[in-house]
């Protein structure tokens, strides 16, 4: 449809002046016929946090009884003061400003319903929460679509309960492509022909009924590109905080730098492991149709940032980038009589599948007498009661001797197509970690080749990093 898809993440629009800028960018690059998606309005200052977190505690408080609810409907008041405020920095008194305060106060009124019902019935299911969870987004489109048509640029907020089409995985769930496109085009449109510009809510999408969901957490940059392929948009770009995707999480990696250019399965990996600059479902929608993605920042616009689409050049470094994930356990089989028995492996990730949970990362020693996995850390209760419920004749006979979590470890992953072929990668990032002191739980190999990924534990997982950058992302090979 020629248009480029924009989205705001929350530090973005975290306070009026951010949005004011947000809304300028967008308007030097009207050319570009932008679609907008926003996040909820994000961390503004020590004492003012993200939105969305906000509503969650709200939420949960809800559920607790009556003193649960006043503390949540006073929790609600600020979040309602903090948007009216920040409308009032945006737009001069008038018919405009009346009209948005009464579409907030509309949103805040119905928040206030949700929580005593939550209260009343004491319980929170998924699909409550969702309801309640993306009125973040719906608010932060409504200051956005204001601040825009105030500077000259007329604009509407769009919730995507009317666009994105998805299926009942509450606070998981998947868009229909299909419907996804007959309703965004049918919606959209028509705006777009009228010359306005639609601020599309990130975050949430509604099943074919109509019952809010949301596709995950952080996951904005994944409705970004679902609207960029159901409008079939020229680019896709992800404003943020950083200049594009870097070589490492510059908080943690002072030297880390800008990546021009990286392929669509690069950012699929460097998400995948933690990155949390890009979520890691973002890359699937934007793949299908070969719609290049950039990510750009809104306080530095005139630097290039990254640019994510099919191929990418190769670099002379051997990695090109290194990403951690905090708050895993490491869980371990072992026992001689494990052996040579073929389908022990398959059958302990069964049963962890069986249970819905997800395995990060697998690695299994060579002599066989060992199989270990890394899943998050909130799951390992019922990880090792799932294992030693299949495993119950195993442990008895003692081929398995041994089921145990290794708690508070990281993944940490070096990422990069510079990798394949190149002799000697594993070894120089494997000396550079023990250099600094760090000792490896598990080692993976991606068969890919794309990454090397470890396990470390958590509080060394920073000090690994930073040494594998300066081994294998600065020196190159
Ligand atoms: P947004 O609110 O725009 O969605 P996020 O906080 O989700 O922003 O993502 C941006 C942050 O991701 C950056 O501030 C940076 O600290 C962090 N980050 C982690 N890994 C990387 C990386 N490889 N490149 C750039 N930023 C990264
Ligand atoms: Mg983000």
């Amino acid at each position: 449809m020629g248009v480029t898809v924009m989205k705001f993440g929350g530090t973005s629009l975290a306070t009026a002046g951010r949005i004011r800028d947000a809304a300028e960018l967008v308007r030097r690059y009207a050319a570009l016929r932008p679609v907008v998606v926003v996040s909820a309005m994000g961390k503004a200052s020590e004492s003012v946090g993200k939105v969305t977190d906000a509503l969650f505690s709200i939420a949960r408080e809800a559920r607790t009884g009556p003193r649960g609810r006043d503390a949540a409907l006073s929790a609600l008041a600020e979040l309602e003061a903090r948007h009216l405020s920040t409308l009032t920095e945006l737009v001069e008194r008038g018919p405009l400003a009346e009209g948005v305060q009464a579409a907030i106060a509309q949103r805040f009124s119905e928040l206030r319903d949700f929580c005593i019902g939550v209260s009343l019935l004491g319980e929170l299911s998924p699909r409550s929460l969702d309801a309640i969870a993306g009125y973040g987004e719906k608010l932060c489109s409504l200051l956005m679509a204001a601040m825009l048509t105030a500077l000259g640029t007329p604009a509407e907020a769009v919730s995507a309960e009317e666009l994105i089409v998805t299926d009942d995985r509450f606070q998981n769930a998947s868009p229909d492509m299909t419907a996804t496109t007959a309703r965004s085009r049918a919606r959209l449109g028509p705006l777009l022909e009228g010359g306005i510009l639609p601020v599309v809510t990130g975050y949430i999408g509604a099943t074919p009924e109509g019952v809010t969901t949301t596709l995950g957490r952080n996951a904005s940059d994944f409705s970004a590109t679902i609207m960029g392929a159901a409008l079939h948009a020229d680019e896709v770009w992800i404003w943020t905080d950083a200049d594009g995707v870097m070589s490492a999480d510059p908080r943690i990696v002072p030297t880390a730098r800008t990546l021009p250019e990286i392929s669509y399965v690069e950012a699929s990996e460097l998400a995948y492991f933690g990155s949390n600059v890009l979520h890691p479902r973002t890359i699937v929608p934007a793949v299908q149709l070969n719609i290049p993605l950039r990510i750009k920042n809104t306080l530095n616009p005139e630097h290039p940032g990254t640019l994510i689409s099919a191929e990418s050049p190769t670099s002379k470094h051997t990695a090109k980038a290194v990403t951690k994930i905090n708050g895993l356990s490491l869980v371990t089989l072992h026992g001689l009589g494990m052996l040579g028995v073929p389908g022990l492996a398959g059958r302990a990730f069964s049963a962890v599948a069986a249970e819905g949970i997800n395995i990060l990362m697998i690695s299994q020693s060579s002599s066989e007498s060992n199989i270990c996995f890394a899943i998050d850390q909130a799951d390992v209760e019922r990880t090792l009661r799932a294992l030693k419920a299949t495993f119950a004749l195993e442990m008895l006979h003692h081929d398995i001797d041994v089921i145990s979590a290794h708690h508070d470890v990281a993944i940490v992953a070096a990422v990069g197509r510079g990798m394949k072929g190149t002799p000697g990668v594993a070894g120089r990032v494997f000396a550079a970690v023990g250099q600094a002191g760090v000792n490896c739980l598990a080692i993976a190999q991606g068969s890919s080749e794309l990454n090397i990924s470890f396990v470390v534990e958590g509080g060394q997982a920073a000090d690994a990093m930073r040494a594998v950058h300066e081994a294998v992302v600065e020196e190159g090979a």
